[in-house]
């Protein structure tokens, strides 16, 4: 991209940010009894659920590492079976620890309630199998995390559960694939390899005309950029081993919905599938949260360098990324998205395989692995899940075996920059 090209993105990015803080969900709606009115990001991040006062004025919540919770009587026993989804009694349902952490996503989400689940794929699927029975239809996103498809597709459809894959970036689509049956939409907007977006209102707004449930997954925005739930969509999860966390040491997900819905998921698939998160994570998982504004800030600053470097090479013929002015959805980037994050996928211009594999094994700070989201960067090349000798398109279509995805963390641009260029010298 030329100079010009660049500065459109910055400040296009900037103006949307400014203009996000605006509307983020919880800055005037407060579920919450008891918080402050203005409940800002730095009061959830930092305070809310927290209730210090009952912990002996504890800065840090204690981690109750505690299965069960005794009662002192009978009839205190028999009021916590009469309400398991708000008691206290066993780890598999509720825990203070991990209580302090529902607060905290739900309200950065401007939701009514959240479950913390064990990993992202748990809560989606706890979502989803929450929401069909045998003979229901689900409208799907073409290419949605390959576990997400496996569950709709290879699990569900083992119990009677169809599903249609459909292109998302046309609502029109989602319009066609329903049928009397459909029960339930599920999003992913941007998508975490190639970032196609859905209108999310507009598809919320179909949906609720036919009395149809959506899901979006909402990992690679973060609540912090995107709010589904105030654009109309009825759940969202997370898969919060990815920027929730940050710290690559928890795997854990999150699903945020009306009090209703999260009470059905509760009895449906939460208390019975059992996908729960350790109290121990719960902590862990508080500690890296309290640093997501901060993460997410520096790393949407450098990946924008990052992105600029890659554009004005030459051995790079394009690069994924929503918030880049070139991309045919920037328009609705800007609409329903306040900021960005640090994951794109760079498209190389290598004569073959050996070239993409010369430029990842290079690469010295972008360590080489699945997932995304950490402090430190990362790279996935597409090319590492086909056999060596495979050719650099695949027969099927899908992302080429000269893409690599490139997940942006806390190091400086510099050196990330440094690390990119002998790389892309050695292909
Ligand atoms: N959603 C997206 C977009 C993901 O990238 C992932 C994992 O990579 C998941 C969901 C699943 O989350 P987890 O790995 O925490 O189960």
């Amino acid at each position: 991209m030329q100079a010009g090209g660049v500065a459109t993105v910055i400040v296009a990015t900037l103006a949307l940010q400014a203009r996000g803080r605006r509307r983020l969900p919880y800055a005037s709606a407060n579920p919450f009894a008891g918080v402050p009115q203005a409940m800002d990001l730095s009061y959830i991040l930092n305070h809310l659920g927290e209730d210090r006062e009952r912990h002996r004025g504890a800065v840090s919540p204690p981690i109750y590492q505690s299965s069960i919770f005794a009662f002192p009587t009978v009839d205190a026993f028999r009021e916590g079976f009469r309400d398991e989804f708000r008691r206290t009694t066993y780890t598999r349902g509720n825990n203070p620890t991990v209580e302090v952490l529902r607060r905290k996503v739900a309200a950065l989400e401007g939701a009514e309630d959240c479950l913390m689940f064990s990993s992202g794929a748990g809560a989606i699927s706890a979502a989803v199998i929450a929401s069909v029975a045998a003979g229901d239809h689900v409208i799907c996103v073409a290419r949605p995390y390959s576990w997400t498809r496996a569950v709709l597709r290879d699990l569900l459809g083992r119990f009677g559960v169809t599903t249609s894959f459909i292109d998302g970036t046309d609502t029109a689509n989602f319009a066609a694939a329903i049928t009397p049956q459909t029960k339930l939409i599920v999003l992913e907007s941007p998508n975490s390899m190639t970032y196609e977006q859905q209108d999310l209102a507009a598809v919320a707004e179909l949906a609720k005309a036919h009395g149809i449930r959506t899901l979006c997954d909402n990992s690679y925005a973060t609540p912090l950029n995107q709010s589904p739930l105030a654009l109309g969509i009825d759940m969202v999860a997370h898969s919060a081993t990815k920027y929730l966390n940050g710290h690559s040491d928890v795997v854990a997900g999150a699903l945020c919905a009306s009090e209703a819905i999260i009470r059905e998921v509760f009895k449906r698939t939460y208390m019975v599938c059992g996908a729960v998160m350790s109290p121990h994570d719960a902590w862990l998982m508080i500690r890296g949260l309290r640093t997501l504004s901060v993460r997410m800030e520096r790393i949407a600053r450098t990946t924008r360098e990052v992105l600029a470097f890659l554009q004005a090479h030459a051995k790079v013929e394009k690069v994924y990324y929503p918030h880049d002015a070139a991309n045919p959805q920037f328009a609705l980037t800007q609409a329903q998205m306040r900021g960005a994050s640090g994951l794109l996928t760079v498209v190389l211009r290598a004569a073959d395989v050996a070239g993409v594999e010369r430029f990842c094994n290079a690469l010295r700070y972008f360590l080489m692995t699945v997932s995304w989201g950490g402090y430190e960067s990362l790279q996935f090349p597409v090319c590492a899940v086909y056999p060596a000798d495979a050719p650099l398109t695949p027969p099927g279509g899908g992302a080429g075996l000269n893409y690599v995805r490139l997940s942006v963390g806390l190091e400086e641009p510099e050196t990330l920059i440094a690390d990119l260029r002998q790389a892309l010298d050695a292909i």
